[in-house]
């Protein structure tokens, strides 16, 4: 098997190193045998929804996504496209709030965005930042995923029949919005979050779930082999969880 990952745009959105999550995808694809391609296609490339099983793309500030925003008018409908053929997608804040509806600055800017996921993001004055769990249903370890979040961007689920829904629902933290309880958004095989940095590292169980939607995509039902322990990434999850959340709840 082979999965080929489509970093879009990997100089311009790369907050708190987000690209850092297509190194845990690489290493555990390759620890099961599965062998792993990354393009990078940025401003004026062009896309073929054919050729990629999972398209990644990064958070970054106000003025980079202004630039993004302006050249993924052009590469959204390929990127639908791609989605619909049974591509996967991970979107991490700025580079969620891009593919929502629009995004309005604190300073009034409105970056229309793709309209992959059914979401529309307004700036507010404060900036929600810090650490924060989630609740995913649908992984196969019950456990919460952890992270850390800094964005003005509030965004808001439409509450229209298309099939999407929260990624999450917010343990600890902001999420979405700081209002209603929800972080990012799962439509198909799309997930949007803002949820940063080295995420996957420290969730194994979300970096298999993502692995398994990028390859069902292409090859059907696919059985992720266990990997021995996953002990250190269990261990940065566990300290995680217990320093910033025990006794909180
Ligand atoms: N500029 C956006 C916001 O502040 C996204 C920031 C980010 O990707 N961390 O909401």
């Amino acid at each position: 098997m082979k999965l080929r990952i489509c970093h879009l745009y990997p100089e311009l959105l790369n907050l708190y190193g987000d690209r850092g999550n297509l190194l845990v995808l690489r290493r555990r694809a390759e620890w099961r045998g599965i062998q792993v391609e990354i393009s990078w296609v940025s401003l004026g490339d062009p896309l073929d929804p054919k050729n990629y099983d999972l398209f990644f793309l990064g958070g970054g500030p106000d003025q980079e996504q202004g630039i993004v925003a302006q050249d993924l008018i052009v590469k959204g409908p390929y990127l639908k496209e791609a989605l619909a053929r049974g591509a996967a997608l991970l979107a991490i804040c700025g580079g969620y709030q891009l593919l929502g509806r629009y995004y309005r600055t604190a300073s009034g800017q409105v970056f229309s965005g793709v309209g992959l996921f059914p979401v529309y993001t307004i700036a507010g004055d404060k900036r929600l930042k810090g650490n924060i769990a989630i609740k995913v249903e649908d992984l196969s370890i019950p456990r919460p995923v952890v992270g850390f979040e800094n964005h003005m961007g509030r965004t808001y689920l439409e509450a229209s029949e298309e099939g999407h829904r929260p990624l999450g629902r917010v343990l600890f933290g902001y999420g979405n919005n700081g209002v209603d309880g929800t972080e990012g958004c799962l439509y198909g095989r799309a997930i949007g979050t803002y949820l940063h940095g080295p995420l996957l590292a420290k969730n194994p169980h979300l970096a298999d779930y993502i692995l398994s939607l990028a390859l069902e995509g292409r090859y059907g039902q696919v059985e992720l082999m266990p990997l021995p322990g996953d002990e250190m990434e269990w261990r940065a999850h566990e300290a995680f969880f217990h320093r910033f959340f025990k006794g909180k709840r």
